[in-house]
């Protein structure tokens, strides 16, 4: 795995210690770095060389704020940038039409478009309260006129009839017709897709364009595509008029670079983003969130570095392995994280490395007392023996009692240690699985 932005920032910011403002010259070598992330988050080349000008327009002459480093303050500033190219407004979908109000989905054949649009319906029917028709113009595969039909069920909207034999100017147009004589809030259309760009297929979406005056355009564009996106995008773009971007297949593990690039191509705001298969995994486009999934901040690795940093580092790197490999977390492991808060010179230094949000919350704590707390589970760590160390769930009620006499402690302590350590086993395998981020919003919420 390619080291994080946020980790490699932090490395030369340490080498920037002391300076306080972002100059010509200390910021060439980080705005390297950024471009680095973001072309291995698969941000198309161009797109990437606009942002890193903008970026550095941005960034120069500007103080460093406070305990901040050189190194923070400019993660600080891509974050912002990433959010502010990105975001828009307002997301949801436009119905301000005479209804029915069309919504002409586009996009390639596998992008996600037949899925999507019965998505969008259940999302009209639920959250918006709209009377939902969808049409298949995809004449050309008589299994995607069927698909539709199946999803379009389950989400609890209507389906109008469509045959291969037909053209798709025609069904659109019936379908269309049917729509304002059942008085249908919302008209959707999905439409053919090719595996790639072709001609024939850009003048036949123009031509239902054209004769549906849809109040929404959407392209639906697959995030695992990265630097392919782009070219669809523009192929697309020339082709009609977009007015928002649905992005699917984000619960893969993509770093989501499509987003940034598929948005400056077509100018087009990202709405709405695919998270799973299922008719329920449409979710309005945070552009905060996918900032910091560009960005790689919900790294853990990269976390424990920098909590750690200049203290032992071969133990953190250790830690950091473990978590990166996925090997277990037992209490030896927790043993060293306790010495290691111990040998920061105590938890006040240690606070003093937190951001301030989360300086405000320690700051209600008695540090006398955490101290003596982590020299009191130290010891009880240290009465056990090497391999009830190594396998937690062999220590049972006659090993607790045995534990706590050595300790000098009660047996609710030992378990209470114990919980604590399950807690952070549950919270490191969460990690590794790349829910950091969720994490981090529940605990700063
Ligand atoms: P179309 O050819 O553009 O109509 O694409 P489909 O709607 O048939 O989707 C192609 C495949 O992608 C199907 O297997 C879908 O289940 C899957 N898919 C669509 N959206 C998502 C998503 O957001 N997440 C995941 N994991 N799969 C998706």
């Amino acid at each position: 795995m390619a080291s994080s932005l946020s980790e490699r920032l932090s490395r030369l910011a340490k080498e920037l210690r002391g300076q306080a403002r972002i100059t010509e010259g200390n910021v060439q070598d980080m705005l390297r770095e950024v471009r680095m992330a973001l072309l291995e988050a698969d941000v198309a080349l161009p797109v990437v060389r606009d942002f890193i000008a903008r970026v550095k327009e941005k960034a120069l002459g500007q103080e460093v704020l406070g305990s901040l480093s050189p190194g923070q303050a400019l993660i600080g500033i891509v974050n912002r940038e990433l959010a502010a190219t990105m975001g828009e407004g307002v997301s949801d979908i436009n119905l301000h039409a005479q209804p029915p109000a069309v919504i002409l989905m586009a996009g390639l054949q596998g992008s996600g478009k037949t899925t999507t649009t019965a998505k969008l319906a259940k999302h009209l029917i639920e959250k918006r309260k709209k009377k939902v028709l969808t049409v298949s113009g995809d004449v050309y595969r008589p299994a995607a006129i069927e698909q539709l039909k199946t999803v379009t069920a389950q989400a609890g909207a209507e389906w109008f009839p469509s045959t291969p034999d037909q053209k798709p100017l025609d069904i659109a147009r019936a379908a269309l017709d049917h729509a304002r004589r059942q008085y249908f809030d919302v008209l959707l259309v999905d439409t053919a897709g090719r595996l790639a760009i072709d001609e024939a297929l850009m003048r036949e979406i123009r031509e239902l364009h054209a004769a549906l005056k849809p109040v929404e355009t959407l392209f639906v564009v697959d995030a695992m595509q990265g630097q392919d996106a782009v070219n669809t995008a523009k192929a697309f773009k020339e082709a009609l008029p977009l007015t928002g971007i649905v992005l699917t297949k984000m619960d893969g593990d993509s770093r989501g670079g499509a987003a940034l690039s598929v948005r400056q191509i077509t100018g087009a705001p990202i709405k709405f983003a695919g998270v799973s298969e299922k008719l329920d995994g449409l979710e309005v486009f945070d552009a905060e969130r996918h900032a910091g999934r560009i960005l790689g901040m919900g790294d853990i690795v990269a976390l424990v570095e920098q909590v750690t940093a200049g203290v032992d580092m071969e133990a953190a790197q250790k830690l950091a392995a473990k978590v990166k490999s996925g090997a277990g977390f037992d209490l030896d492991d927790f043993l060293a994280q306790l010495q290691q808060m111990k040998s920061m010179g105590g938890l006040s230094t240690l606070m003093d490395k937190l951001p301030a949000q989360m300086q405000a919350k320690a700051g209600q704590v008695d540090m006398d007392k955490a101290e003596r707390d982590i020299r009191r589970k130290e010891g009880i760590i240290q009465s056990m023996t090497p391999l009830e160390r190594r396998k937690p769930e062999l220590i049972k009620a006659t090993r607790k009692r045995r534990i706590a006499a050595g300790a000098g402690v009660h047996v609710q302590e030992v378990n209470r240690l114990l919980n604590e350590f399950e807690q952070m086993q549950g919270m490191m395998k969460k990690m590794k699985g790349g829910g950091l981020m969720k994490m981090m919003k529940r605990m700063g919420g």
